[in-house]
């Protein structure tokens, strides 16, 4: 990831240089750190120095210089929950698209990881994707053959035969097979593993309520996972499936809907408490076109999870099922949910980085931290929607010019940009409450 030889110019890319960039505030991603008339220097890829530009040494005095006075420079945002793959039902317009599902995976790869990059996200993990296709994305990146967010890929998720994601996922059905399968993901090349541990909306057939594995087979994908240098991001919906996952110790949830046996939502404080104790990330961005649970949205649970003291993280499943410009839109639903603006920008930031093995790496504007920024009119603290407002986008020190993101308008009911098992719970609740009413 680190190697010099591996930049091949993108036609048009811009290469890293020496500068010094100031703006009117800097946001570093430390915790309440707020920088104002500062200044730093990018070596490269590198940052070397940060500070009072009024305290900038002498031996930057040379470096091209880039001065945003109205502006906040902030680290690049963070997607924590990406699928990097084909849309559902797209394919190539010829007599036997099968042919092509690999390449056209890859193509879908190429233009989630510009969209993001256009939005602000300089960094995402891919939970989730066939062939692989999200570790070849990666390193396309790494070489410079494309242009993207780093990658952090988890290649197809594990799962139970038939279970959810089962169609790009790895299947699995005991603890010799989650070994081999843990394995033969380290061989592929994988940062992460990613495991199903309850059913998903977008799988029909699959429970989100139920769990999909056993605390010992999970106990046995984590402690091989570890084994090998690899983090473990389990999927999961439901609360039994939480409960289980926690126990087994991974190091990353994403969704924790909570949703009870009955399909309703039941957030429960004692679970999230063992979730803060034990410091396991959970994702909990909440774009609207997700599907709708009985009794609650999802925004308050991220306020609940906040409460209880988890660490909560920007994923918002971006990529094959939620467009990447829906990526503010989540931040703006976390505080209509009541959770502070800078509890959010750390959330998106310098937390996400942690949470998906970047820590030290990238999500902090400091020295030895690679140049992962965005330059943005105003001052996100004030108002999230200066986010919009980019002036530049800095990946490990390069420009990345945008393309043009569509607005984002949420779920779009006509367009069908939504999958038809959305309202599984709903009608499970309903025949439940019905069910009740059969005493003989
Ligand atoms: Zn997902």
């Amino acid at each position: 990831m680190t190697g010099g030889s591996s930049y091949i110019a993108v036609p048009g890319q811009d290469q890293p240089h020496k500068r010094v960039i100031s703006a009117g505030t800097v946001i570093t991603g430390r915790p309440d750190e707020v920088l104002h008339n500062a200044a730093l220097a990018i070596n490269g890829k590198t940052i070397e120095w940060v500070g009072r530009l009024s305290d900038l040494p002498e031996r930057y005095a040379s470096w091209s210089r880039e001065a945003y006075p109205e502006s906040t420079v902030l680290p690049g945002l963070v997607e924590t929950h990406a699928h990097f793959g084909a849309r559902p039902g797209s394919k190539p317009n010829v007599s036997a698209p099968e042919l092509h599902e690999q390449g056209w995976n890859a193509l879908h790869s190429l233009f989630w990881a510009r969209r993001l990059a256009s939005v602000g996200v300089t960094s995402a993990q891919s939970l989730g994707s066939a062939f692989y296709t999200d570790v070849a994305l990666r390193e396309a990146i790494d070489q410079g053959l494309a242009e993207g967010p780093r990658i952090v890929a988890a290649g197809p998720m594990i799962t139970t035969t038939g279970g959810h994601d089962w169609r790009s996922g790895s299947e699995v059905d005991s603890i010799d097979d989650i070994r081999h399968a843990v394995r033969e993901h380290h061989k592929a090349g994988v940062d992460v593993i990613k495991v199903g541990a309850t059913g998903g909306f977008f799988t029909p057939g699959t429970a989100q309520w139920k769990a999909q594995f056993t605390v010992e087979e999970l106990t046995a994908l984590v402690s091989e996972a570890h084994r090998l240098g690899h983090r473990v991001a389990v999927h999961a919906h439901g609360t039994q499936g939480i409960r289980r996952a926690v126990e087994a110790g991974v190091d990353y949830i994403a969704h924790g809907t909570f949703i009870s046996d009955d399909g309703t939502t039941k957030f429960e404080p004692e679970l999230a408490r063992e979730i803060a104790r034990k410091g396991i990330y959970v994702d909990v961005a909440a774009p609207p076109s997700y599907p709708p649970v009985p009794g609650e949205t999802i925004a308050p649970r991220a306020r609940d999870l906040y409460e209880q003291g988890v660490k909560i993280v920007t994923g918002h499943d971006i990529g094959a099922v939620i467009p990447p410009e829906a990526y503010l839109f989540g931040l703006y639903q976390l505080e209509e949910a009541g959770i502070p603006r800078s509890e959010i920008l750390i959330a998106a930031t310098s937390r996400a980085a942690a949470a998906i093995g970047l820590a030290g790496i990238t999500g902090v504007l400091a020295p030895q931290y690679e140049a992962d920024l965005l330059v943005v009119d105003g001052n996100p603290l004030d108002d999230l929607k200066s986010l919009e407002r980019k002036r530049r986008i800095v990946i490990r020190g390069r420009n990345f010019q945008p393309d043009v993101v569509p607005e984002y308008h949420g779920r779009d009911e006509k367009t069908g940009d939504h999958d038809p098992t959305d309202s599984v719970l709903a009608r499970r609740f309903e025949r439940l409450q019905r069910a009740r009413l059969q005493n003989w």
